[in-house]
């Protein structure tokens, strides 16, 4: 077997400029011309290794436009690779040495966001509830991913939109580029020392479906509220705080710049010199910060930041979690890939509880199913996917103390990727609204 990481080594000085590297593209709006999604299924020990060095060379990823969308961990789960045209004929003697016999997810994946974009272009625009004040049109709002003004905006509305709820947005902080982390609280004001569920969206700004799903949330709490019987029993049992937002920097970088952004869009020094934006906010928690599955290359996806908390999203976060706790349940909405993750992502070991939240996740995605036939996985980040450390869920759950703490991989499985179609975005809240229910119902008898 033919050892890819020596071949790759070979390869790198045959390579050119940094042109293709994401850290470059501060101007105009990046295309993925002809770049294709690559789906791999490794094996074997030596497929997996091949993989995995190359996912962990990150000068070479970001010089030619490499681009992991899934990471290799566990042997026979696949792992999805974007890659630009140059990368994928320069690779394809190495993926055949290997036998690695990639399937073709997506061809072109400008052509993804092209669709998109034109969709977007039909269906936003700067104030979708018509008069200012006046009842907020989800009807519209839902037709298409919304930019953070519009998001920003509906939260207001919303949270002046239902009388009989109590209802109030906060700013909790401020973003490395000065926007607003603006929370929800809905409560139905049933009693005073209420239980408590957190939920946050978008710490991953090229996971659209994230925020979309959280302000569908939103939406269905605030406005069923009194007219239906499963918005009732949670909101009698619990009182929800949404983030719907907590990357929105990045954010709109993927709206504006490049759909494929994942971090902030803070500055750090790399160690060659010049500067890297972004740190992998899924990676810069205090827990077990720093000891696996991220980065110190301030270039790589997944660059935990110079030191736990670093970026002002996470930080704002967790203060504002330990400060207003106790809270009984915290979620995670990402995507993609259908899964329902449990920590630990720091160890292959689980928690304490895991059996606990296991069962609850199993009962919620046998729920999720029933609506659209939607199959999610339940299991520990470890064991499901790969180490990745300095995650939020780990931290809600190993610092926090929050027994109950999930993310949410949303749809889909790949076909489309981060770019999943508007039309999904409406079932993708129907169903794991019913999901939420179920762990309300189910954390609610045993806690
Ligand atoms: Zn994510």
């Amino acid at each position: 077997m033919v050892n890819g990481f020596q071949l790759l080594l070979v390869l790198i000085p045959l390579f050119g400029s940094f042109s293709q590297s994401q850290c470059f593209i501060e101007d105009g709006y990046k295309r993925y011309n002809d770049y294709s999604v690559l789906r791999f299924i490794p094996t074997n020990v030596e497929q997996l290794k091949f993989l995995y060095d190359l996912a962990h060379n990150e000068t070479f990823l970001m010089e030619r436009g490499v681009d992991f969308w899934t990471a290799p961990g566990n042997l026979n789960a696949s792992v999805d690779v974007m890659l630009s045209p140059e990368a994928r004929s320069s690779l394809a003697p190495l993926f055949k040495s290997n036998l690695l016999n990639p399937s073709v997810m997506i061809d072109d994946v400008q052509r993804r966001i092209d669709a998109e974009n034109e969709i977007k272009g039909r269906q936003s625009f700067p104030f979708p509830f018509g008069l200012r004040g006046s009842r907020p049109n989800t009807k519209l709002f839902f037709n298409t991913y919304q930019r953070y003004d519009t998001i920003m905006a509906m939260l207001d509305d919303m949270a002046k939109s239902n009388d009989k709820l109590r209802l109030s947005v906060e700013v909790i902080g401020k973003s490395f580029e000065g926007r607003d982390l603006k929370i929800i609280k809905i409560s139905n004001g049933a009693s005073n020392g209420k239980r408590k569920i957190w939920i946050d969206a978008g710490l991953h700004a090229r996971e659209w479906i994230g925020p979309s799903t959280a302000m569908y949330f939103i939406n269905k709490l605030v406005t069923s509220a009194g007219k239906d019987e499963a918005v009732d029993q949670i909101l009698n049992k619990y009182d929800i705080v949404i983030l719907p937002l907590a990357n929105p920097d990045g954010y709109e970088y993927t709206h504006t710049t490049n759909r494929m952004w994942r971090k902030t869009r803070s500055q750090t020094n790399s160690r060659w010199g010049y500067i890297c934006r972004g740190t992998d906010p899924n990676r810069n928690w205090s827990y077990k910060w720093g000891t696996g599955g991220s980065s110190s290359n301030a270039c790589s996806d997944i660059f935990a930041g110079p030191k736990p908390f670093s970026e002002p999203e996470t930080k704002a976060m967790s203060q504002y979690i330990l400060k207003n706790g106790p809270w009984d349940m915290y979620i995670s909405f990402h995507s993609y890939s259908q899964l329902i993750l449990l920590p630990w992502g720091w160890t292959t070991d689980l928690p304490e509880h895991y059996n606990e939240m296991y069962r609850v996740a199993e009962k919620a995605a046998t729920n999720l199913k029933s609506l659209y036939g939607t199959t999610f996985t339940v299991g520990s980040a470890t064991n499901l996917l790969y180490v990745a450390s300095g995650g939020s869920d780990d931290w809600a759950y190993g610092e926090a103390g929050i027994k109950y703490s999930y993310t949410f991989e949303l749809r889909d499985t790949g076909d489309h990727g981060f770019v999943l179609p508007e039309e999904f975005i409406k079932p993708t809240g129907e169903e794991t609204f019913l999901a939420f229910k179920t762990m309300c119902d189910e954390i609610y008898q045993t806690s």
